[in-house]
């Protein structure tokens, strides 16, 4: 029998992170687990470091080492904290790491692990987006193989013509349209932060799920298409498809369009990563063609959506403008969810972020986290002044 593989979830307590651990759990005898990582969620940590043995559990709020280690007492699992820990745990040379922490925090544990020269498996979108150039350059560097977990990037990677992407004529990244695809402008102004996050087909994080409903979610995976693919911008194209069965294409010079099609469950795309090149059972459920019945689509509606604009016009202008976007966005969606701001001045404080800051384009780590720190200040000083 071959060796188990060795693996780490960065992110093992969210939504992407459980995910990857069921899978995981249902193969320990293929899988052996090295590192679990979370923010704050001490109890959910240590569960399934112990479930699964792990080697290390790390916890990224320094102030919980303590509640960790008390947790984790009677087993051999180590126990760290603190930002540094994060890094380290994702230097400890996994076969294959899960990169699902979210937002912009995860891009130093994710750099370390690209750099590992390994296998990544990419979720956390907002790294690519802030510090794309800068994580594509360590992937070739190191020869790293980077998968994308994100649906649309994994349907797009097994259509893909890899050695000849001069055969691509367009490729079309589908998108649900979120809870509010038919609502107006008028009732979105007043929707709460427990109705944007119901998601009609997909199960996910709180901040992923908000912008799923103002559609920055697309516009975020635009930008993490460009970075992936390497094709020219202009051969992208954005296109709802509310039932999210097919998860994007690829057209081919000749016409040709390959799809990849499935029940919308994150296990299908996280367990392509994992077993890739081979091929896993997973329990996601089998598509029944004959219960969907019908399949829709249509074009995006950029005046109810504008925030999927200012991803296309960051991502067109480049340099520092996709960071600066990033880093608004976060701020503002944890300041709906924490019922600070209304739902539409979540683009707004993106986009007046965007107008007041444009600083050089980031060559180094240090300065896009330059970066995207005085994005959110200013994110931040503008919220202050929205009128109540
Ligand atoms: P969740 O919010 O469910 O989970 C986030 C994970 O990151 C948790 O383990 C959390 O720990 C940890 N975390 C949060 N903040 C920090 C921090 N500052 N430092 C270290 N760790 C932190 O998110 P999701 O699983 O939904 O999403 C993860 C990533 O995957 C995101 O980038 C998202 O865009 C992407 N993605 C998610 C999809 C989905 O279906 N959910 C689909 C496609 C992409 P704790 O639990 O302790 O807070
Ligand atoms: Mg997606």
């Amino acid at each position: 029998m071959s060796q188990p593989r060795t693996v780490t979830v960065l992110g093992a307590t969210g939504s992407i992170g459980h995910s990857t651990l069921d899978l995981i759990e249902r193969n320990l005898d293929k899988y052996q687990v090295v590192a679990l990582t979370a923010n704050r969620n001490v109890k959910d940590l240590a569960d399934a470091a112990k479930r699964t043995n792990a080697k290390r559990a790390v916890i990224a709020d320094p102030s919980l080492y303590n509640d960790l280690k008390d947790a984790l007492a009677g087993s051999s699992i180590e126990a760290s904290a603190g930002a540094d820990a994060l890094v380290e745990a994702a230097m400890m040379g996994a076969d294959w790491t899960m990169a699902a922490i979210i937002g912009c925090a995860g891009l130093k544990a994710n750099l370390a692990a690209i750099r590992q020269g390994k296998t990544v498996a990419l979720a956390n979108k907002e790294s690519l987006v802030s510090a794309g150039s800068l994580m594509i350059d360590a992937v070739k560097k190191h020869g790293t193989t980077l998968l994308p977990v994100d649906s649309e990037h994994n349907a797009i990677f097994q259509c893909f013509p890899h050695e000849n992407r001069e055969y691509v004529r367009r490729i079309i990244i589908t998108a649900s349209g979120g809870p509010f695809r038919k609502t107006s402008l008028a009732e979105m102004a007043t929707v709460t932060p427990e109705r944007a996050v119901q998601h009609p087909n997909w199960s996910m994080g709180a901040k992923i799920s908000i912008d799923s409903a103002t559609m920055m979610n697309k516009g975020l995976e635009l930008i993490e298409a460009y970075h992936l693919f390497r094709i020219p911008l202009e051969k992208f194209e954005i296109l709802v498809h509310p039932q999210s069965v097919i998860h994007s294409m690829v057209e081919y010079l000749d016409g040709s369009i390959l799809a990849q099609i499935g029940s919308p469950d994150m296990r299908t795309p996280i367990g392509h990563t994992l077993a890739w090149p081979k091929r896993m059972e997973t329990p996601s459920e089998s598509l029944d063609f004959t219960k969907l019945r019908q399949m829709d689509f249509e074009a995006p509606d950029y005046e109810r959506f504008p925030a999927l604009s200012l991803a296309m016009h960051a991502i067109k202008e480049g340099g520092p403008r996709p960071a600066v976007m990033n880093a608004a966005n976060e701020i503002a969606v944890a300041a709906f969810l924490d019922k600070k701001i209304g739902f539409l001045d979540i683009a707004k404080i993106v986009e007046k972020t965007l107008d007041r800051y444009t600083p050089a384009t980031p060559s180094s780590l240090e300065d896009v986290f330059a970066i995207d720190n005085e994005a959110r200040i200013q994110a931040a000083a503008l919220m202050e002044s929205l009128p109540a």
